[in-house]
This record gives structure tokens, sequence and C-alpha cells, in this order.
């Protein structure tokens, strides 16, 4: 079956003045990123800040659009931003953000605003619309008294359910959460968490998880993109990635943060500055902190290669042999 979503090779590149004398630079953000999403699949993003994660949860949701190559939903291309059919495809893919008091109204009762995209989608009569609002607190284990409350009335948890029932409420394919839970105490991730997973599930959805907490993605996620400084530098299922990860910055990420199941392997710390989209190496783009970079990967960039069914990975020691990498030139 042809994928939910797919992103072939898409670039994104944000004007930035930090240039000297503040002139504008080119960053860019995601640098050629090829993914699929199918239906009833959870992708989890990880990375650190820079990598381009929440761009290309953006860009799946058409909230932005790439430079260059294409985002499909459900096989037809991504309507310009804006446009009618660009409206009407927000019904079928929804984000769910970080931050649920920034995302809500806080002078508008919450069930009012669960409500609202069905409004602005002319879903419904009123009567239907406080049925589906009524059925989806329930999803999301809430009650009609919170839906009478303001959003800051209700706890932090509370909030990111009134999030993600507005995100369902019009029964979308696709779900983009972007670090849904990292706002979220500890206590009361594990909950949100849950809920997503049982929602996924229950709906066939396809969703995107954007995160950089590794345990998080290890329980809801099937598959696992790592990105680095807008590449995806390794890809697998999250069992395999997360449990063996091949690629050293993956390495280094599961060291930093080990799941449940992942091989014991000497411990790996990243040194270095943070990846900048402003400033990226040339070559591989992970060379300066990666503990075993080689001459080589200063000025040659790795592919995304395949390294087993369904994994890939970008770097020349796993996928290149020398030979292979003077081929390539
Ligand atoms: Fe490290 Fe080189 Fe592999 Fe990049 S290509 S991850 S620098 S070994
Ligand atoms: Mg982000």
């Amino acid at each position: 079956t042809a994928p939910l979503l797919s992103l072939d090779n898409v670039t994104r590149t944000y004007m930035s003045r930090k240039g000297l004398f503040g002139t504008p630079v080119g960053v860019q953000a995601v640098a050629g990123v090829s993914l699929e999403v199918r239906a009833g699949e959870t992708l989890g993003i990880v990375g650190e800040s820079g990598s381009g994660k929440s761009t290309m949860g953006r860009m799946a949701l058409g909230l932005e659009a790439p430079d260059t190559g294409r985002v499909a939903l459900g096989g037809a291309l991504m309507p310009a931003l804006g446009t009618a059919d660009w409206r009407a495809l927000r019904k079928r893919a929804q984000m769910v953000f970080q931050d649920p008091l920034g995302a809500l109204d806080r002078r508008v009762p919450v069930a009012r605003q669960i409500a609202e995209p069905l409004e602005i989608h002319g879903i419904g009569s009123p009567t239907e619309r406080e049925d589906r609002v009524r059925q989806a607190l329930e999803l999301t284990g809430l009650s009609e008294d919170h839906g009478r409350r303001f959003p800051h009335e209700l706890s932090g948890g509370q909030r990111q359910r009134v999030v993600i029932a507005r995100a369902l409420i019009t029964d979308p394919e696709l779900l983009v959460c972007d670090e849904p839970v990292s706002a979220l105490d500890v206590s009361i991730q594990a909950q949100v968490v849950n809920l997503l997973i049982d929602l996924q599930a229950e709906r066939g959805l396809g969703m995107i998880f954007i995160s950089h907490d590794l345990r998080v993605v290890r329980q809801i996620s099937q598959r696992v993109a790592v990105m680095y400084l807008g590449h995806i530098v390794e890809e697998g299922t999250a069992e395999e990635v997360l449990r063996d990860p091949q690629h050293p910055y993956t390495q280094a990420l599961v060291s930093a943060a080990p799941t449940p199941g992942a091989q014991r392997r000497q411990r790996v710390i990243l040194t270095g500055e943070p990846p900048n989209p402003a400033a990226r190496p040339t070559g591989c783009a992970f060379h300066p902190r990666c503990p075993v970079a080689q001459d080589r990967c200063r000025w040659e960039t790795p592919a995304l290669s395949q390294i087993g069914p369904g994994r890939s990975a970008a770097c020349h020691l796993i996928t290149d042999t020398p030979s292979a990498g003077m081929a390539a030139e």
C-alpha cells in the first residue's frame, strides 16, 4: 500500500540575519531528506535542537513548504499554503505542540476550543458538534466539567489532553506531535504518552513523534529517524536502532540515555559544539564531534545508505569500503 505521508528529498533554507554586519545568510534547516509514514505507524524523529526535526514536522503538515523536493499526503501532492485545498487538508493532518498553554486561548472555555476545527471546516450541526466534543473529552480522559473550564483552571497534563482532543476532533489520518510531553512533569508524561499510543492504535493514525527523549520515542514509535543538522543519519525500527545503534551519533545519544534493552557498550561522550545550522561543517556534518572521525570525513559527505532490511545509516565507516567511496567521487 502507498504510504500515508511521503517526503521526497526535501530541503528547507531559512534566511537569517546572522552574517557579518547583519547581512542575511541562508541557513539550511533540512538538507535533502526523504521519509515515509504509513497509516497505523508511528515514526519517531530524534535529534538535538537545531537538527531540523520541527521543520520536518511542519513540512509534513504543509505548514511550511519545502524549497525543493516534494511532500505528498495520501498520494496527492501537498497543496500550497493558504489555498482552499490546503485548508481542507487541515482536517486530515493535525499537529500537537509542546506548549499546550501557548496553543490555547486563555479567554475561551476549552470545550469551545476543541469544537473550533469543526466550526472552521463547517462539520456537523451544533448538536452534532456538541456530541463530538463530548466524545473527544471522554476519549482523552476528560469530563464535561473540564470542558467548561478555562485553560488556566486545568493542569498541564489536562491542557495537553485538550490539545490532543482538538487535534483529533476532525478525525485526521496524520498526527504530528512536536515534543508533546517535554513540558509536562515526568509523572504526567507517561499518561499522555499512553493516551497517544492508545489513540494511535485505535484509530490507525499515522503519527510523527518528534522528541529528544529516547525512552519516550522507544515506547511510542515503530520506526525512528535520527537527525543531525538537517540530515537523517540513521533510520530503522525503533527497537533495532535504539538497542543496537550503528551511527556514531546515535551511539552517543543512546549511550547518554540508554533505553531498556539497549546493548551495553562503552560510553560515548559527545564533545564539541552542539549542532548549529548557521555553521554547518563540511563533509560529514558530525565530524567535529565524532569520536571515530577520519580524515576523509572532513570533506566527503556520507550518503544515507541501506545497511540492512529497513535500516539505513550515513557514515563512511559503516557504508563504504574505500573503493566504493572512490567510485562515488
Ligand atoms: Fe564519524 Fe566519519 Fe562516520 Fe561522520 S562519516 S559519523 S565523521 S566516522
Ligand atoms: Mg523543535
